[in-house]
C-alpha cells in the first residue's frame, strides 16, 4: 500500500523549539479513519512533553492533542463516519479494549492507553499529534463535532474542555447551589469557569494576579475573583468552597488553597505539575477534605462535552494563529499572555 506522507512541526530536543518536519503516517487498518487536520488546540501538556518534563519524550515530537479534522478516507469496516464528516481526536488514540476500564467507558484509565503523541502505536510506529497535516486514528477514538459548533471552537474541548467537564460532572444536578473554585485561569481554567457556570454553580476564580479579573467576571461570568497571594481576599473566602479545580502547571503550595474548602470539600488536581506538591496533614484532617486527581475524560464524555457546548450555545475564548506562530504561542502561553487558548489553523498554514 502506498505510504501517506504528512507535513507538520516537531520539537527536536529539550529546548522544545518547533520546526518543520515530514513523516509517513502509519498504515491504515480496516477500522481506521484518515483525517485532514483543520485546527489543533495548544495545551500546556504539549509544552511539558516538548521539553521532556513529564516522561521520556521521543524526539522528533509532533505535539497536538486537541485535533479537529475532516474525514478524507475510511477503513472498510468503519460505519460510524463518512468522508467529509468533521471529527475530533483528543489525548488518546488507543487502549486494550478488554479491561474493566475499557468495558465501562473509562478507557482513559486503561493501563494500555496509547497517547496521541509521544507514544508507540500497536504496529510499533510512534504516535504524532495534530501539529501536522493529517492523522490516522482508530474510529473508537474519534468523536463527532456537532454541526452547530464551529470546528475551531470545538478544538479546546477535546482535551481542556473534557478535563474540566469530567470531574465537575459529579456536582451536576445538586439540589443546592454548589460553590466551586477554579484555580488558574488558562486554557483548562477558562473552560472550567464556563462549564461550572453552565452547571449552575457559584464560581470563584483564584488567580495569581489581578490581570484577568475583569474578563473572569464580565466575560466568563464568574461570580467572584480572588488573588491567591492576597491574604485578605483568601481569608474572606475561607471554608467556602465545595471543590477547587486546580489547573496551575507550576509548583504551588496547597496549604492556602485547601483552607478555602468547606468540610468534605475536594481539591481536584488536573495540572501535571513537574515537581512534587506539598500540603500539611492537618489541612485535610481538620475539615475532612480530600485531594484527588482526574485525567481528561472518556470518549463518551468527550462526545458529551461537545453536545453540552452546542446545546447551551457556549463559546470558547480562543486566539487563532498559524503553525509558524507556534513557538511564539508557547512563549506567550508560558508568560501567561493568552486569552485563553491558542488554536492553530493547521489547514490554513503553509506546511510543505
Ligand atoms: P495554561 O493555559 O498555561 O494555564 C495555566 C494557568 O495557571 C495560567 O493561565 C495561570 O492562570 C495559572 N498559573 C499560575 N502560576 C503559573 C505559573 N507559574 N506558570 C504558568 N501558569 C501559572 O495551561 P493549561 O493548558 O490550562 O493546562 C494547565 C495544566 O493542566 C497543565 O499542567 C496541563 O499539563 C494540565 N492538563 C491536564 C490534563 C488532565 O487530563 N489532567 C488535561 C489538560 C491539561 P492565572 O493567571 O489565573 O494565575
Ligand atoms: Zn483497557
Amino acid at each position: 500500500m502506498e505510504e501517506r506522507k504528512a507535513f507538520g512541526w516537531a520539537a527536536r530536543d529539550t529546548s522544545g523549539f518547533l520546526s518543520p518536519f515530514s513523516f509517513n503516517l502509519r498504515k491504515m487498518g480496516s477500522e481506521d479513519v484518515v483525517l485532514k487536520v483543520l485546527y489543533c488546540g495548544v495545551d500546556h501538556t504539549d509544552l511539558h512533553q516538548m521539553r521532556n518534563e513529564i516522561h521520556s519524550t521521543n524526539y522528533p515530537l509532533v505535539p497536538g492533542h486537541e485535533v479537529v479534522g475532516e474525514v478524507v478516507e475510511l477503513g472498510s469496516e468503519v460505519k460510524k463516519f463518512r468522508v467529509g464528516d468533521i471529527v475530533g481526536v483528543g489525548c488518546i488514540v488507543g487502549s486494550c479494549g478488554e479491561c474493566l476500564y475499557c468495558q465501562s467507558n473509562m478507557e482513559q484509565y486503561c493501563p494500555k492507553t496509547i497517547f496521541t503523541m509521544n507514544d508507540t502505536y500497536k504496529d510499533g510506529s510512534l504516535t504524532r499529534g495534530g501539529f501536522s497535516s493529517a492523522m490516522v486514528v482508530h474510529q473508537r477514538f474519534v468523536v463527532r463535532i456537532p454541526e452547530k459548533l464551529a470546528p475551531e471552537q470545538a478544538a479546546p474541548l477535546l482535551c481542556a474542555g473534557v478535563t474540566a467537564y469530567s470531574p465537575l460532572k459529579q456536582f451536576m444536578g445538586s439540589d443546592r447551589v454548589v460553590r466551586g473554585g477554579i484555580l488558574g485561569l488558562g486554557g483548562v481554567g477558562h473552560l472550567g469557569v464556563i462549564i461550572a457556570k453552565a452547571m449552575g454553580h457559584h464560581v470563584t476564580v483564584i488567580s495569581s494576579s489581578n490581570k484577568k479579573r475583569e474578563e473572569a467576571l464580565e466575560i466568563l461570568g464568574a461570580d467572584a475573583f480572588i488573588v491567591g497571594s492576597n491574604e485578605a481576599e483568601m481569608e474572606g473566602a475561607a471554608s467556602s468552597l465545595d471543590y477547587i479545580l486546580d489547573t496551575v502547571p507550576a509548583l504551588h503550595p496547597l496549604h492556602s488553597y485547601l483552607s478555602l474548602l468547606k468540610v468534605d470539600g475536594k481539591l481536584i488536581i488536573v495540572a501535571a505539575v513537574p515537581q512534587p506538591l506539598q500540603f500539611d496533614a492537618v489541612d485535610i484532617i481538620l475539615g475532612k477534605r480530600s485531594i484527588s486527581g482526574s485525567f481528561i475524560g472518556s470518549m463518551e464524555e468527550t462526545q458529551e462535552i461537545l453536545e453540552f457546548w452546542a446545546d447551551k450555545d457556549l463559546t470558547t475564548m480562543i486566539e487563532i494563529v498559524k503553525l509558524d506562530y507556534a513557538n511564539k504561542a508557547f512563549e506567550r502561553m508560558e508568560k501567561n499572555d493568552v486569552r485563553f487558548r491558542f488554536v492553530l489553523d493547521v489547514a490554513g498554514s503553509n506546511l510543505e
